[in-house]
């Protein structure tokens, strides 16, 4: 299981007892930030730093440890940052700096020389930030005093960005057929990916993926059934069709699991040998944690399942259709939207798809919830990744739409949908998104810093021209990373 690091920094000039005390003090505040219910994985007190050596060994050991994903220094008194350059230039985890200090408030009647020097974070920190910041190293600085829940959260928050870039660097993709043809945004440097996202893109014929639909048997499909009558409600009395999509299912996650997959992608073009394309399937794996990309988008894939790791109620997206006159955009795809997003239980139909030339699939139809959200794209820019991230907020639809056979979401982009949709199509932003109810724009910030890549945030405060004139700075920062 994942847990993160705590390093005191600190050296020998202030005396046994007082570095006693630090130990004592940093343990206690490590307690209270695991007791507090805010940090989703545990932090362990690991020791206070003393000497350039002692910085070294920890973070040598930090980079081989599978189980550790991250490590919080600070420093309670202060800590000469010469010695921790060398050990620091190894650092391969994600860091985060946490300026806090033990007590809240200054005892002003006590205060004397040795409170002084025992309590010198305010210094010891700015130490700490100088050499961060003279290396280059991309990391997180929160400040704030550790009893404060909005600070714990935000400790929280980064912590399942460090999960995510965790979750991305052993993450392999199956992909079953190619790209839709013609199709831009999909495509990618599949090799880049890997060595800036650690992903591992393979593609897989759908015809194997035949040949283990066709060994499926009754038994195992009767078992399905049962997990899809006990999860949704069954709005047809066509049992058929919902059988075909469990043996789509049962086949797809068998190849998923022997190769270690979590992501995977097809494309409607490529179902060579299968009857329907598959969606209530699709819907059930992702509910699962599984990542999936229509069309072949592999990235949308691999995205998928790093922002579920970082919060569950996230699902792949596309940008369907627009209320202009309301200001709302309608989210869905031709079928796959995981059921994380519903606001009831969802139910089972089966329609005819309309493209693709198969029989009607079997799909999971509901609305989404109410609520505020972000929509995240990943595009590839030639020379680097972008990490595009806007505001949304979702909202009861306020149609019934009768005729609409697939799960759908209504939502306000920030910061209204002109703006917004400008914004967005300046930044060059997908159709095919993550939108999630749980993983936020700082989170994903911190995601893109961990990974090493541009990240743009449209939100409240965006306009055109700002954006534009950002967007080329950047760009041609990233260009030369
Ligand atoms: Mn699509």
């Amino acid at each position: 299981m994942y847990e993160f690091w705590f390093v005191v920094g600190s050296q020998l000039l202030y005396g046994e007892e007082t570095l006693k005390q630090v130990e004592r003090n940093s343990v206690k505040i490590v307690d209270a930030l695991n007791a507090s219910g805010n940090l989703p994985y545990k932090l362990v007190y690991k020791e206070t730093i003393k000497t350039a050596e002692g910085v070294t060994t920890m973070i040598k050991e930090a980079n081989y440890s599978d189980a550790c994903v991250g490590i919080v220094t600070f420093c309670h008194t202060f800590s000469p940052s010469k010695m921790w350059i060398n050990g620091l230039s190894l650092l391969q985890k994600p860091y985060c700096h946490f300026h806090t200090q033990f007590n809240l408030e200054i005892p002003n009647d006590e205060i004397d020389m040795d409170y002084m020097n025992l309590h010198q974070s305010a210094h010891g920190d700015r130490e700490h930030g100088f050499i961060g910041t003279r290396m280059r190293l991309d990391r997180k600085v929160i400040a704030g005093h550790w009893g404060n829940s909005d600070v714990q959260k935000r400790i929280g928050k980064w912590q399942k960005a460090a999960v995510g870039a965790a979750v991305s660097k052993s993450l392999k993709v199956m992909r079953f057929g190619d790209n839709m043809r013609e199709v831009a945004v999909t495509e990618g440097d599949k090799v880049e990916a890997q060595v800036k996202f650690g992903w591992q893109v393979n593609t897989f014929p759908v015809g194997a993926l035949v040949e283990v639909m066709n060994e499926v048997t009754e038994a195992e499909i009767d078992a399905q059934i049962e997990e899809y009558q006990a999860k949704y409600v069954f709005a047809t009395n066509n049992i058929d069709p919902v059988r075909y999509q469990a043996r789509e299912e049962i086949s797809i996650k068998k190849m998923l699991d022997s190769e270690g997959c979590k992501a995977f992608s097809n494309t409607f073009q490529d179902l060579y040998g299968m009857m329907q394309l598959p969606g209530l399937a699709t819907q059930n794996l992702m509910s699962k944690g599984y990542g999936y990309g229509g069309e072949g988008d592999w990235k949308v894939a691999a995205m998928t399942r790093i922002i579920k790791s970082m919060g569950e109620r996230s699902a792949f997206m596309e940008d369907y259709t627009n209320d202009l006159q309301n200001g709302l955009s309608l989210g869905a795809h031709m079928l796959e939207v995981c059921p994380s997003l519903a606001e009831d239980k969802p139910r089972i139909e089966i329609h005819p798809l309309g493209i693709g030339d198969r029989e009607p699939p079997a799909r999971l139809v509901f609305e989404g919830k109410a609520g505020k959200a972000t929509v995240s794209s990943l595009i590839d820019m030639g020379t680097h990744f972008r990490l595009i991230v806007q505001d949304v907020e979702c909202v009861k639809p306020t149609q019934i739409m009768p005729n609409l056979p697939v799960a759908r979401l209504m939502w306000k982009a920030e910061p209204n949908l002109e703006v917004g949709t400008e914004c967005w199509i300046l930044a060059g932003g997908a159709h095919h998104t993550v939108l999630s109810y749980d993983v936020d724009a700082e989170i994903l910030r911190d995601w893109a810093r961990i990974m090493g890549i541009e990240f743009v945030h449209i939100n409240k405060n965006s306009t055109p021209e700002k954006l534009e004139l950002d967007l080329k700075l950047s760009d041609l920062v990233w260009k030369n990373a």
